[in-house]
């Protein structure tokens, strides 16, 4: 063979991928890892979940077939999936055709992406954005349409609607509760983009892993239950988050039948299926009673407090969380930006956090960093302590 035929062509991938930076949770983990931080950064609680739900894990790892379950989901868990939000959230969902499982709520997106979006469809994003959203858009052909919500209310407004929506809108993805911002959208919010949907005949993918994670006795309102919005919605939930299992990536997909017909035929090529044994033990704790879910609101949204006044005495100002994991902070006259910031605590004060400019594109919003608070009161008073350095050396 010639040197010539020897050669390996370069190749750098699809652009959109290529172009692209490690994701900020990993990267950040990993800098936690070297500096011997307190990562409160990417959002996972300290703790293991319930006893319970892993031990109908660890049972059904020895008791159900360890082959490939049905494509669409163990039929016990789409059961379990439609009472669970019928009693939580009044949803009236058939669990034969309008509900699936998947491998996480990751896969869930992303296959909705690639299933929904035609090549040059208009998608409107809200800025703060989860990370793994716009790539997706992009990877599936579709055009990104910004509606930048500013701090520190983060509400949906009617003047942004009209500038982002148009006659080649296909596609709205909202994630509620909101990841970082930590803001739970209301009626009002909701009533107006469900509005918009129907004008301009959007499909919404509503994201709302955080469904269950809401404090100070707010109720999570699924866009799909608005007038019009069932025959136009996929929803999207994790038993990560529902559970505190992060590691799990247990996802489920509500559609009404004709969304979810195209939804599992790019799940079919996506992974197919997801781990029967946590299926199984996913099925088991959405039937929990309503005090799990009172109780884990509670322990949240008491580690919410802690650490937010932990963090308002050493003297940030501190936004308002209405649910996730996440409490953001104002760190304008701290540091150049939000970036400079997060590498100077975690590798000078040993604390990990997440820049929120990763969450806009073109990162016009640079002063707020992230906390996740789901950890143990030592842990997060051990970091608020470290923090506190931060404030005495200025
Ligand atoms: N969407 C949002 C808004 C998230 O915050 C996360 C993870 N925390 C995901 C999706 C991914 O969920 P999963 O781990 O089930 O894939
Ligand atoms: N969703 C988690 C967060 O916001 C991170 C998930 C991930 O690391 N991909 O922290």
């Amino acid at each position: 063979m010639s040197p010539a035929a020897n050669r390996i062509p370069p190749f750098t991938g699809h652009p959109v991928f290529a172009e692209l930076p490690e994701t900020v949770f990993e990267s950040m983990s990993r800098l936690a890892r070297q500096h011997g931080a307190i990562n409160l950064g990417q959002g996972f609680p300290d703790g293991q979940g319930p006893d319970d739900v892993r031990a109908a894990a660890a049972r059904a790892l020895e008791s159900v077939s360890n082959q490939y379950p049905p494509m669409m989901g163990l039929p016990s868990l789409r059961s379990a999936i439609a009472a669970h939000y019928r009693h939580h959230q009044g949803l009236d969902l058939d669990p034969e055709r309008e509900v699936m499982v998947t491998s996480g709520a990751t896969e869930a997106l992303a296959g909705a992406l690639m299933a929904l979006v035609r090549p040059g469809d208009e998608v409107v994003l809200f800025e703060p954005m989860y990370d793994a959203y716009l790539p997706l858009v992009r990877r599936a052909g579709g055009v990104p349409r910004f509606v930048s919500l500013k701090p520190p209310h983060f509400r949906i407004e009617e003047a942004a609607l009209a500038d982002a929506f148009s006659e080649r809108t296909r596609i709205v993805l909202l994630n509620n509760p909101l990841n970082p911002s930590a803001t739970v959208f209301g009626p009002d919010d909701l009533a107006l983009l469900a509005q918009f949907c129907r004008r301009f005949d959007a499909v919404a993918v509503c994201d709302e892993v955080w469904e269950h994670v809401i404090f100070d006795g707010r109720r999570h309102r699924p866009l799909m239950a608005l007038p019009g919005m069932r025959e136009r919605t996929v929803k999207i939930g994790s038993a990560g988050k529902i559970f505190s299992l992060t590691g799990w990536k247990v996802g489920f997909v509500m559609a009404p039948e004709p969304l979810m017909r195209v939804l599992s035929r790019a799940h079919q090529f996506l992974t197919f299926t997801t781990p029967p044994n946590l299926q199984e033990a996913v099925a088991y704790g959405l039937a929990k009673d309503d005090a799990y879910f009172k109780d884990m609101r509670a322990e949240l949204a008491r580690s919410r407090d802690r650490l937010s006044a932990g963090l308002s005495g050493i003297g940030f100002t501190v936004l308002p969380s209405a649910g996730t994991y996440f409490l953001t902070v104002d760190i304008a006259g701290l540091a150049p930006d939000d970036v400079v910031f997060c590498e100077r605590i975690v590798a000078e004060h040993g604390v990990a956090a997440i820049p929120v400019s990763a969450f806009y594109e073109g990162g016009s919003v640079t002063n707020l960093v992230r906390f996740c608070f789901a950890k143990t009161d030592a842990t997060l008073d051990a970091a608020v302590e470290r923090l506190a350095g931060l404030f005495r050396a200025t």
